[in-house]
C-alpha cells in the first residue's frame, strides 16, 4: 500500500517530471509523481524529435516517452493519477489534493507544463471538428485534402512538414514575413512544394456545417481578408503555463510562468519548478530535463537538511 506521507511530490509527468522523478527514486528519496492525463507530456503530441541527444536518428514523442517511464520506474518511482487541484505549500509539510484525496511531503517540484495557446477566434466550437494542436494524432485524418497550419517556430514548421505526409496542401499561416523556426527547418519548409507561406497574416475566423471548411486570414499590412477553403486548422502559436492549480502561491513572471533560481528553487522553501513551467529562455525537451536534473538534487539537499 502506498503511503500518502512522501520525502518528495512531483506534480506532472511531462520529460520534466519523469527526468526529477528517475533522479529523486534513484537517490532513494520516497517520491510520488502525480499526473492528471498521461505520462509523457507535450511529446506525446509530438510527431519526430531530431534535437534530443543520444538518437542520431530521431526518434518518435512517444517513443522517448515511453523509454523516459521505463527508465523512472526502474528505481521505484510512485504515481498517482490524477489532477492537482490545491496546493498548500508554506511550512514544513507540504500538501496537495487530488480529488477527495490529501498527499504530503517535505518537499514539491512543479513540473506541470504548458498547454497549446488559442486563437480566440471562435475556433473552440470546432475542436475535434477540424481544430487541432497534434499533427501526430489528427495529421492522418487529412489524407489528400487541404489544410491550414497557423505559427511559425520550430513546433508549427516541424509539424507542417510532417502534415504534408497526409495533406495534398499545407497552407501556413505567419503574421511576419520570416519564420522564426531553426533555419534548416525553414530550409525544408520552404522547399517543400506541400507548402505554401502566407506571409503577413493572421487567422480572423473559420467556418462549416458540421466542421471546418473555410478559413478566414487576414493580411496584416494591406487589411485584406480571404477564405481559404480547407478541412482542417492547425494551431502552434505558443504555449500557456499550467499554473491555474497555484493561485497566488508562488512568484510568477508576467506571463505566470514561475520564477525560479538556478537550483530551480521558487519564492517558497522546499519547492522548486523546472520544465516549460519555468520563466525561462528556452522551452524545450533538453532544457526541461536539465532543469528537473538539478530540480532533484536541489529537493534532495533541502530535505537532508530539513
Ligand atoms: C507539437 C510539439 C512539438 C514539439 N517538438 C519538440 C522537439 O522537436 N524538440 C524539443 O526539444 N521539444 C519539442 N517540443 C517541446 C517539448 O515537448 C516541451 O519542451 C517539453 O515537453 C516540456 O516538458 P515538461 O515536462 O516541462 O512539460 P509538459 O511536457 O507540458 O508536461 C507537463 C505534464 O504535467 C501534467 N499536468 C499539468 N497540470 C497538472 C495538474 N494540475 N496535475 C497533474 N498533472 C498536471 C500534464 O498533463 C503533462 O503531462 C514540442 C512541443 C509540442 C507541443
Amino acid at each position: 500500500m502506498a503511503e500518502t506521507h512522501y520525502d518528495l511530490i512531483i506534480i506532472g509527468g511531462g520529460p520534466a517530471g519523469l527526468t526529477a522523478g528517475m533522479y529523486a527514486s534513484r537517490a532513494r528519496l520516497n517520491t510520488v509523481l502525480v499526473e492528471k492525463v498521461a505520462t509523457g507530456g507535450q511529446i506525446l503530441i509530438t510527431d519526430w524529435i531530431e534535437n534530443y541527444p543520444g538518437f542520431p536518428e530521431g526518434i518518435s514523442g512517444p517513443d522517448l516517452s515511453d523509454k523516459m517511464l521505463e527508465q523512472a520506474r526502474q528505481f521505484d518511482l510512485q504515481f498517482e493519477y490524477g489532477e492537482v487541484e490545491k496546493v498548500e505549500l508554506e511550512g514544513a509539510v507540504k500538501s496537495i489534493t487530488i480529488g477527495d484525496k490529501v498527499l504530503t511531503a517535505k518537499a514539491v517540484i512543479i513540473t506541470t507544463g504548458a498547454s497549446p495557446r488559442s486563437l480566440h477566434v471562435g475556433e473552440e466550437k470546432f475542436h475535434g471538428k477540424g481544430v487541432s494542436y497534434c499533427a501526430t494524432c489528427d495529421g492522418p485524418f487529412y489524407k489528400d485534402k487541404t489544410v491550414v497550419a497557423v505559427g511559425g517556430g520550430d513546433t508549427a514548421v516541424q509539424e507542417s512538414l510532417y502534415l504534408t505526409k497526409f495533406a495534398k496542401k499545407v497552407h501556413l499561416v505567419h503574421r511576419r514575413d520570416q519564420l522564426r523556426a531553426a533555419k534548416i527547418l525553414q530550409e525544408r519548409a520552404l522547399a517543400n512544394d506541400k507548402i505554401d507561406m502566407v506571409w503577413d497574416s493572421v487567422v480572423t475566423g473559420m467556418d462549416g456545417l458540421f466542421g471546418v471548411e473555410n478559413v478566414t486570414v487576414k493580411n496584416v499590412k494591406t487589411n485584406e481578408e480571404t477564405k481559404i477553403a480547407a478541412a482542417g486548422c492547425f494551431i502552434w502559436i505558443g504555449i500557456l503555463p499550467n499554473t491555474d492549480f497555484l493561485g497566488n502561491a508562488l512568484e510568477m513572471d508576467e506571463w505566470n510562468f514561475i520564477k525560479a533560481d538556478a537550483n530551480m528553487a521558487t519564492s517558497i522553501p522546499g519547492v522548486f519548478a523546472a520544465g516549460d513551467v519555468r520563466s525561462t529562455p528556452l522551452r524545450q525537451i533538453a532544457t526541461a530535463v536539465g532543469d528537473s536534473a538539478i530540480a532533484a538534487i536541489s529537493a534532495e539537499h533541502y530535505i537532508e537538511g530539513h
